[in-house]
């Protein structure tokens, strides 16, 4: 490689945003570049890797048995196990294939995509962005940061705030005896996950993703002990893999655009917070993200205000997750026996617009007629 080499937009990260982001601007017809630190574009982080059906259409990948594993509808269980069940349909997809899918798409578009090259560090020279990694020096007249939570391109930018964390660590285990194959399944309560929650999320009959996100706890201690309550499905199962990553559930940091440079994905905090889903948002982020960086760039103006378009694009992921980000923060404060009294009231429908930060304010009016929630919940939704 020359001394340095000029690309239109760069792109750090090959997750779900970064490659959504080298396909948006690839396909405007700018040149593009995706760096990846990693040797394989591909799922590195762990991740439960259940998404709905519109995830698939907002990616443009077809829902294909190749990255479907599995459909399932969802089981969300109170504390004291009160069964709630939501039967929308989701997928359980192979991330990695997925992410292959929409980096595929790219390459098509012509993005040029790097793997094993590490971004080391960004600094700002007049107009433009330095790239540095391990191989040399690039240019870049927009810069998108999709480098998941610990972003080296945010700390390049200056950029010291972090969207809030919750460590999660997840098993992926074998020889399970899955009474409920074909449902992913919630655990709600503070004994079992302050803060957050556990799941079971199959892969097929015999194989799970088991994991827990806990706050103001150790996490690995609380999934041992959320392992051990479901002796019979998992007494003889075998753990394959072992990983945990934090998950930015704090919302989005106060600023993600810049002169030059957006951050989308992780990075930004685009994740939905009360259920931790961070994929279909970071692809939608990255969809704009690199959709308005190509544009600016062929009207020759990256100013920060020009980028801000971005925000347009994204506003109706923004509003869901600031509605989520409230409803997490009403729902924190309830003890185990307001979360059996809510699993008595809510039904499928309350359940989704709650966690998906949708029509939080028809679950809160609904509330409002509880003689206990109205106070305890529903008037922090309004
Ligand atoms: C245990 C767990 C379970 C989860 N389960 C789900 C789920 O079931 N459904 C769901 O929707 N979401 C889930 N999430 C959240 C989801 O995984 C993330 O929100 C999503 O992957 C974010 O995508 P991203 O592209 O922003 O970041 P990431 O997926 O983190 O990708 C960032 C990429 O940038 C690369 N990178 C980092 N630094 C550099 C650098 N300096 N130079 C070059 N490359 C770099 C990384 O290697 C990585 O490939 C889960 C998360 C965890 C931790």
């Amino acid at each position: 490689m020359s001394a340095r080499t000029g690309y239109d937009v760069i792109v750090v990260g090959g997750g779900p945003a970064g490659v959504s982001a080298a396909k948006a601007a690839a396909r405007e017809g700018v040149s593009a570049l995706l760096l990846e630190k990693y040797p394989t574009i591909m799922a590195n982080k762990p991740c439960g890797e259940a998404v709905s059906k519109e995830t698939l259409a907002t990616a443009e990948v077809k829902p294909s048995p190749r990255i479907v594993m599995h459909e399932a509808y969802a089981l969300v269980y109170s504390p004291s196990m009160i069964e709630v069940e939501i039967p929308q349909i989701g997928y359980n997809i192979n991330k990695s294939l997925f992410i292959q899918e929409i980096a595929a798409q790219a390459a098509e578009y012509g993005a040029d995509i790097h793997v094993r090259e590490e971004v080391t560090s960004v600094a700002r020279e007049n107009n433009h962005l330095l790239v540095r990694t391990a191989r040399g020096v690039y240019v870049a007249k927009v810069l998108i940061g999709a480098d998941g939570y610990n972003s080296t391109v945010a700390r390049g930018l200056g950029v010291a705030e972090r969207p809030e964390p919750i460590p999660t660590v997840q098993y992926i285990m074998a020889n399970c005896r899955l009474k409920h194959p074909d449902a992913v399944r919630f655990y709600l309560g503070n004994r079992i996950a302050p803060g957050g929650y556990a799941w079971i999320f199959p892969r097929s009959e015999r194989l799970a993703e088991v994991g827990i996100g806990v706050r103001g706890g150790v996490a690995k201690e609380y999934l041992d002990r959320f392992v051990s309550l479901f002796s019979d499905e998992l007494g003889n199962a075998k753990i394959l893999d072992y990983r945990g990553a934090p998950v930015p559930i704090g919302g989005v940091i106060s600023e993600t655009v810049f002169d030059g440079a957006m951050l989308v994905g992780d990075a930004a905090g685009h994740v939905i917070p009360l259920t931790g889903a961070g994929i279909h948002s970071s692809v939608a982020a990255g969809l704009a993200a690199g959709k308005v960086a190509a544009k600016a760039v062929l009207e020759e103006d990256t100013s920060k205000q020009r980028l801000s378009e971005f925000y347009k694009l994204y506003d109706g992921w923004l509003t869901r997750i600031r509605k989520s980000l409230k409803a997490m923060r009403a729902l924190e404060k309830l003890s185990d026996e307001d979360l059996d009294t809510l699993a008595h009231v809510l039904k499928a429908d309350d359940i989704l617009d709650l966690a998906n930060g949708l029509d939080v304010a028809r679950v809160a009016k609904k509330l409002l007629a509880h003689p206990i929630l109205a106070m305890k919940l529903a008037r922090s939704l309004l």
